[in-house]
């Protein structure tokens, strides 16, 4: 098992190797010392360390025990025993979707086991009666479940509206799909929007119908799930900033330093902003506006202020989507689907997001003004179709460092990772679906195509710096659980998806740390443990590049550490 030698080593990271051996002038000592355990980081050049000294929230030094309390321990410095735990830098989430944690904090998790207790139907009836109840909530309100996964029922029959009617006849319902794209309505939230038999199903919309009748059966999707989805309460000005504390502490228990907002609309950057500045802030969140707000989002915040952090609210660059995903068989590919579209389509390969004319001017005008691109791409032809846009607005210098990252790039291909790296296009894989939707794949691609999914090994071996995310609310936000599948790409029934691509743990812990350092340009200030970077840290009840790596997803953050400040830490 051989590691390979992908990170650049930076002038700050070779100044590491010498640490003075001097009593330190009160100027000079830490305010905080670690030791005691093992210490990872996630620096190529100096490995392990025995001790990190911080001071003003930046990392002074790191060496062995003896150095630093020599030259960095002075009478006001507090020494904290890690006691056989393990102290890494903290993570940087590469994808996720931040802005739903402000409502997630109030509503019910149905995921399917291992993050929830959505196994079958009673199952997440109880949930959702267990949280009226706790929650004591009012006749009349909405109450409001996330992560349902209709895969993970029994037999393959679905939640419906007569399930939740009997429990919640006054309570209008919404069970919020996995893929954040529909949701299961019961019937007071049916009457609550003005859904019934005589509602036509709209263009691009999923409206799933009882047998034999128009009646609809509960399940909504895509354009029929859109505008309810759109008129959900938003909160008011305080609640804005007391929920958006909330939303980034589930982020700081998750060992997340740094979190990704991966869609962002207008009104939201808006309220990110306003919370930002009422001193909500815990973490850094970093925002990518989505194709269809760039200019309003633009005409507010000009470019130049792009790229830097103003209250730990950064605006990281635009987005756009170009096709949907690979389980719900609207991820675009150049081959047919092996079952069949979702509609019971034959030949059927996915549709792009947006034709091919409009994304080639987007990625003209956002490289123009010298901005990053997050892509969204699952199948390879539209993977083939941002390769053409990047080649369209990059003609000049196709080359150039400029910050593209595909989200997900799930089904790549060799041949395009090898063009990634001609271009200097980042990965941000989604291993995950290995574990979650893994058998799924192998149904809908095939064996070998399945196998290829999120290929970590082949990007790092060809030299890429591939990121890996959750994609929260899509998945749970559990980095340890990130890590476990990109190490093992077990799925949930209990096949290795492509054990030809599973990577060590060390790169999968680079993968969220400092490979999305440098996907945000930020890897001079975070992703190791380097003097001079700040002191985001994480610590481990276990180090994950010393366990048995089935037990990884085990392991449990214990305390995150940002700018020398703890936010979060485990009773
Ligand atoms: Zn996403």
């Amino acid at each position: 098992m051989t590691i390979k030698p992908i990170l650049i080593l930076s002038a700050v990271a070779t100044a590491a190797f010498v640490v003075g051996c001097r009593t330190p002038a009160p100027s000079a000592a830490a305010d905080t010392i670690y030791l005691g355990g093992d210490i990872i980081t996630v620096n190529d050049a100096q490995p392990s360390v025995e001790a990190v000294a911080v001071r003003d929230g930046k990392i002074l030094a790191v060496g062995t025990r003896s150095e630093i309390d020599r030259a960095y321990k002075g009478p006001n410095t507090t020494v904290v025993d890690l006691a056989g735990k393990t102290l890494a830098p903290g993570f940087l989430d590469p994808h996720s979707h931040y802005i739903s944690s402000l409502t997630v904090a109030n509503q019910v998790n149905v995921y399917a086991p291992p993050a929830g207790p959505g196994k079958d139907i009673p199952s997440i009836v109880t949930a959702l009666k267990r949280f009226r109840d706790e929650h004591e909530i009012p006749k009349g309100a909405l109450i409001q479940a996330y992560g349902y996964d209709e895969n993970a029922m029994p037999n393959g029959v679905g939640l419906g509206r007569d399930d939740l009617d009997a429990d919640f006849p006054d309570n209008p319902v919404m069970v919020g799909h996995v893929s954040m794209h529909g949701a299961v309505l019961n019937s007071a939230a049916m009457e609550k929007y003005g859904i019934s038999a005589k509602t036509k199903t709209p263009p691009g919309g999923i409206i799933l119908r009882k047998p034999g009748s128009n009646e609809p059966a509960g399940l909504l999707m895509e354009m029929a799930y859109l505008p309810i989805f759109a008129s959900l309460p938003k909160p008011n000005a305080e609640q804005e900033v007391a929920w958006s504390r909330a939303g980034q502490l589930l982020y700081a228990a998750a060992g997340i330093t740094t979190a990704h907002e991966g869609a962002t609309h207008a009104p939201e950057l808006a309220l990110m902003q306003r919370a930002a500045a009422g001193g909500a802030s815990v973490i850094d969140v970093i925002a990518y506006p989505f194709v269809t707000d760039f200019d309003v989002v633009l005409e507010r915040n000009p470019p130049a202020t792009w790229g830097k952090y103003v209250n730990r609210v950064k605006i990281g660059g635009a987005k756009i989507t170009l096709d949907g995903s690979p389980q719900g068989k609207t991820a675009y590919f150049t081959t047919p689907y092996l079952t069949g579209g979702p509609g019971g389509e034959k030949n059927w390969h996915g549709e792009p997001g947006f034709p091919e004319d409009a994304v080639k001017a987007f990625f003209k005008k956002v490289y123009d003004l010298g901005l990053p691109l997050n892509v969204h791409a699952n199948g390879d032809a539209a993977i083939d179709m941002l390769l053409r846009a990047h080649e369209y607005a990059a003609a000049g210098d196709l080359a150039k460092q400029r910050h593209v990252t595909v989200i997900h790039s799930q089904f790549v291909r060799p041949d395009q990772l090898d063009r990634y790296l001609a271009y200097s296009i980042t990965p941000s894989f989604y291993t995950e679906h290995t574990y979650y939707f893994g058998d799924t794949h192998v149904l809908n691609r095939g064996r070998e195509q399945a196998s290829f999914i999120s290929p970590m090994r082949a990007a790092i071996d060809k030299g890429l710096r591939p990121t890996n995310h959750t994609d929260f609310v899509v998945a749970p936000l559990d980095q340890m659980f990130v890590i476990w599948t990109a190490v093992n790409r077990i799925s949930r029934g209990g096949v290795v998806i492509g054990p030809g691509q599973r990577v060590t743990p060390l790169e999968a812990l680079q993968a969220i740390t400092i490979n999305a350092a440098y996907q945000y340009a930020e890897e001079g200030s975070k992703g190791s443990l380097e003097p001079g970077k700040l002191a985001d840290l994480v610590i481990l009840d276990r180090n994950p590049l010393a366990v048995d790596p089935m037990t990884i997803k085990d392991i449990q953050v214990v305390e995150t550490i940002k700018e020398g400040r703890t936010i979060y830490k485990a009773n």
